[in-house]
């Protein structure tokens, strides 16, 4: 038999290696990111196209390239950064597979200017598909300019893979986070589709912080500051009332390079011991220094795991670090060098008391209170219909006797009345047994199924505020909130001015109550950002879970007889009364029958 074995052409096998490294846009955003700091760039902007796919080009003012360099980067193992095994161990830079750039290039039309400071002119390459089209010297500034386009032009498995623009932009958005978080030294500016999402300056780690996650993040940090012989810890974490249902702002940088280790986020979430209320994670940002050679950086070039020789201490020390600026923060003012004056707290905020966390239920809110909602259940209450009148008058008596009809209508009349359960939930006796249902997932099916109907026919009614309110947030979450301004005008929302950093709102639902905005809008980004449905993505039916899910009755909320009755009959007067939104029971009935057997051994 002949040989079968045949060795993979170059172009393939590039592919291939390609393919490890660059799973989606954001591989490469991070690819040139580091390179561009590795090169010493004090500035580095990056600018996309419909979410990477279309460009992804990252602008440096670092040390640049000489025309044989540039030439040689594209090339696989070529790299500036490792002379010898040995300097694995000793890493100050990012890079040193010298992969990324070769992999790029064989997957993607790449365009690159370069030039050194020393010399008078530049160098410009086209490569597409691992082959140089042009070398031409150009006149260009100081630093490296590359340009991605067409990303997996030639692999359309690959691009047919991508997600929609939104997740891929959210990928790159959590990259860029990374590293511009981990470099606060450094100006960043990140431009999507012509529009600017940062601009960040050279600054530091409270400033950056905030530059990316909004003016209101300064109230939640708390300092955290320790050095041993070992490490070095340094950062902030949020203050435990902040503490999130959803994991977000959780970053460690171990020597400038963003990781991700459970283990250290136990320590973390350890030193909270007690602070947090249940399925709470604390955000924290915490910049840790070790001596390179104690840890072990998988090399994997998409993994961001890492081991560290010394794990225990490490964690002994973050736990007692972040447990020791927690209890300070609460007696004492902590001395924060790293502080800027037109940042700080505003004096009367700093009289305040700190309060303890709590759950924030609120049991004395009840929708129901207000006037207008008290108009709107009256109205929508149509006797005739609804599956509720249907419970009562399925079953006939068995003899109807005159007196027997009397009592069966007292019976009706009465058995209306529901009863509540550990301001939980509602009990009432039908004819075919008893109901018994969940307030608050009752009422957030009746809310979702409001919020969805009013925000696709735009019929809401909108309430003026007496002032406009100003709500402080990141530019990122400006840009989301942007992208649904449509649909939340739908729902009843006014909108006077965007900002880079703030919305002000004009007029808000009339089904929601001023001090809620900021909570609700709060809570709507939280879900689209981290519950993207993969597939069609309904701005829609996000909104209204989120609403429904924000503003129903919660548990603990004492209802009245009148309050009771009018649940029950919404609930009964939706089109899937059976489900809250989420997919969980909103009652449940036994009949007598049921009843029965569990008292018939
Ligand atoms: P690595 O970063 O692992 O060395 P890359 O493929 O990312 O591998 O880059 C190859 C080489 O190209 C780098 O080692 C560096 O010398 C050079 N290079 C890449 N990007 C830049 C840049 N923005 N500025 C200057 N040199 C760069
Ligand atoms: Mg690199």
């Amino acid at each position: 038999m002949s040989d079968i074995i045949q060795l993979l052409p170059d172009h393939v096998a590039n592919q291939i290696a390609a393919g490890e490294v660059v799973q989606r846009p954001a591989s490469v955003v991070k690819e040139l990111l580091e390179n561009a700091i590795d090169a010493g760039a004090t500035s580095i902007k990056l600018l996309l196209k419909d979410a990477g796919k279309t460009l992804i080009q990252v602008i440096d003012n670092g040390i640049g390239m000489s025309g044989t360099d540039a030439r040689l980067s594209f090339e696989r193992h070529a790299t500036s950064k490792i002379k010898s095994a040995e300097d694995l161990f000793n890493l100050s830079t990012k890079g040193f597979r010298g992969e990324a750039l070769a992999s790029i290039a064989a997957i993607a039309h790449v365009e690159l200017k370069t030039k050194q400071e020393s010399e008078e002119l530049g160098t410009q390459l086209k490569i597409e598909g691992s082959k140089v089209i042009s070398q031409e010297v150009v006149s260009t500034s100081k630093g490296t300019s590359i340009a991605v386009k067409n990303l997996f032009y030639n692999i359309p498995a690959r691009r047919n893979f991508l997600k929609s623009d939104t997740i891929e932009t959210r990928h790159i958005i959590d990259e860029f986070q990374r590293v511009a978080l981990a470099h606060p030294n450094i100006a960043f500016l990140l431009h999507h589709n012509n529009n600017e999402v940062y601009h960040l300056k050279e600054s530091n780690c409270r400033k950056r912080i905030i530059g990316i996650f909004g003016a209101k993040m300064n109230e939640k940090l708390v300092p955290i500051d320790e050095k041993t012989d070992i490490i070095s810890i340094e950062g902030f974490v949020a203050k435990p009332e902040f503490a999130k249902k959803k994991r977000g702002e959780q970053f460690f940088f171990v020597n400038d390079r963003f990781i991700k280790s459970s283990y250290l986020n136990h320590a973390v979430v350890n030193a909270f011991d007690g602070l947090l209320d249940t399925n709470h994670h604390p955000s924290y940002f915490l910049y840790l220094t070790v001596p390179p050679n104690t840890i072990d950086i998988n090399i994997h070039p998409t993994k961001t795991e890492i081991k560290f020789d010394n794990e225990k201490a490490l964690y002994a020390i973050i736990r007692a670090t972040i447990k020791h600026s927690l209890g300070q923060y609460n007696v004492a003012p902590v001395l924060d060098f790293n502080r800027d004056a037109t940042l700080d707290t505003p004096y009367s905020f700093k009289q305040q008391k700190v309060t303890t966390p709590k759950i924030t239920v609120d049991p004395s809110y009840n929708p129901f209170k207000n006037d207008d909602k008290e108009v709107y259940h009256q109205q929508n209450y149509k006797k005739d219909i609804g599956s509720w009148d249907v419970l009562y008058s399925n079953i006939e008596p068995e003899v109807k006797t005159e007196q027997a009809e009397l009592f069966e209508n007292k019976t009706i009349t009465e058995a209306k009345k529901t009863i509540q359960i550990q301001h939980k939930y509602l009990l009432s006796a039908i004819k075919s047994g008893v109901v018994l249902i969940n307030q608050s997932l009752a009422h957030q099916r009746v809310l979702y199924e409001r919020f969805l109907k009013s925000i696709t026919v735009s019929e809401a009614n909108s309430q003026q505020l007496l002032f406009p309110v100003k709500i402080s947030f990141s530019s990122q979450e400006i840009e989301t909130i942007y992208t649904i301004k449509s649909e939340l005008e739908n729902a009843g929302f006014v909108f006077e001015e965007f900002t880079k950093e703030s919305i002000t709102v004009r007029g808000i639902p009339t089904s929601i109550l001023e001090s809620q905005i900021t909570q609700i809008l709060e809570q709507l980004l939280n879900d689209i950002n981290l519950d993207i449905p993969e597939a069609s993505f309904s701005h829609f039916d996000v909104m209204a879970k989120s609403f429904a899910k924000t503003l129903c009755i919660k548990t603990g909320a004492v209802l009245s007889e009148k309050e009771q009755e009018n649940l029950v009959n919404d609930l009964f007067s939706c089109k899937e009364p059976n489900t809250s939104p989420f997919g969980k029971n909103t009652f449940k009935t036994l009949t007598i029958k049921e009843i029965d057997a569990i008292f018939s051994h």
